[in-house]
């Protein structure tokens, strides 16, 4: 046993994105020498006792997430921008009535979105919304990946990345954003529910070249106003000089930093399970910073 333990606080099961069932992926999280899991599927907590079960079986820590859809206008030189922003939410209640609520209403949203871009894909390629639906199922989140994966079952596309770079890009004419909530709001929310929060890859579309003094540092001040607690550092698609931006900014407004592998499953996404961990003790303020929810740790992490 090594004596630093790997903590992947960031994974997706098939109730969103990702390709592996919660059982299965806290199986395979087990077997490659994990010591605790989030499960943070979008806009769901719908796999959370499968994965709390199967985890507490395999003695494999696991902590309960949602990774939430938001959006926030950011104010450019140019003029206002929209920017698509994840929240991390740690241990929110399960029930808290406007969260559930808010959740439904994004996740509804992402149907009618899916729908419509597959209406639009299917004039030009064999994929069809009803063969899609069948993969479906009821209280999971629904993404740009199930298309994807439909475009690969018709043998349009090789595997997920290839849609993403062509036909699902955002700046395809295929492409149709969902609504979501405003990042602030849904801060606030998640802290209301006793989450605590964590922007998920923080600048990942961070220019190559670009100077950190055009970063939005009014915008982090205002997610941290509204109550956020962390910043995931640690993430393959968080670029090196956007890093060093982040830990001085998480240091000076007193946030921990996180990191994590955001595993889609096998050929879901090239993010292998446990390739960034989280520290000791950014972990523990983690915990210490939420209470909505429990989180299950095997005898011999307790001291964690
Ligand atoms: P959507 O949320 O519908 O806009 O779809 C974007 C989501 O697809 C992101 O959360 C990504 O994590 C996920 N995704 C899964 N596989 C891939 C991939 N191969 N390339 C890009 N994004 C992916
Ligand atoms: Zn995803
Ligand atoms: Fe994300
Ligand atoms: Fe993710």
């Amino acid at each position: 046993m090594s004596n630093q333990p790997i903590l992947d606080l960031h994974t997706h099961s098939n109730r969103s994105d990702g390709l592996d069932s919660p059982a299965y992926l806290m199986t395979r999280a087990k077997q490659l020498g994990v010591d605790v899991l989030a499960l943070a599927d979008h806009d769901t907590t719908d796999g959370w006792k499968e994965g709390f079960d199967k985890a507490k079986e395999l003695e494999l820590g696991f902590v309960p997430a949602i990774e939430i859809s938001t959006h926030s206008d950011i104010m450019t030189v140019n003029g206002s921008r929209r920017i698509s922003v994840h929240i991390l939410a740690y241990r929110p209640e399960q029930n808290h009535a406007r969260l559930v609520h808010e959740l439904a209403r994004t996740r509804d949203s992402r149907v009618l979105r899916a729908k419509r871009m597959v209406e639009l894909i299917e004039k030009d390629y064999p994929i069809s919304w009803s063969e899609i639906t069948e993969n479906i199922r009821p209280g999971s989140t629904v993404g740009r990946p199930a298309i994807a994966d439909a475009l690969v079952r018709a043998g349009v596309v090789e595997d997920r990345s290839k849609a993403f770079e062509s036909i699902l890009h955002k700046s395809s004419p295929y492409y149709i954003s969902e609504h979501s909530l405003n990042t602030l709001e849904a801060i606030e929310l998640a802290r209301d529910a006793g989450a605590a929060t964590v922007i998920a890859h923080p600048l990942m579309d961070f220019p190559a070249g670009k100077s950190v003094s055009d970063l939005p540092t009014n915008h982090f001040e205002e997610m941290v106003e509204a109550g956020l607690n962390g910043l995931e550092v640690e993430h393959r698609q968080v670029p090196e000089p956007a890093r060093e931006w982040l830990r001085a900014f998480a240091e000076s407004h007193d946030l921990f930093t996180t990191g994590s592998s955001d595993y889609h499953g096998v050929g879901g996404k090239v993010n292998e399970l446990g390739e960034n961990s989280t520290s000791v003790e950014n972990f523990r303020r983690l915990l210490a910073a939420s209470s909505g929810s429990d989180y299950y740790l095997p005898a011999g992490l307790e001291w964690l």
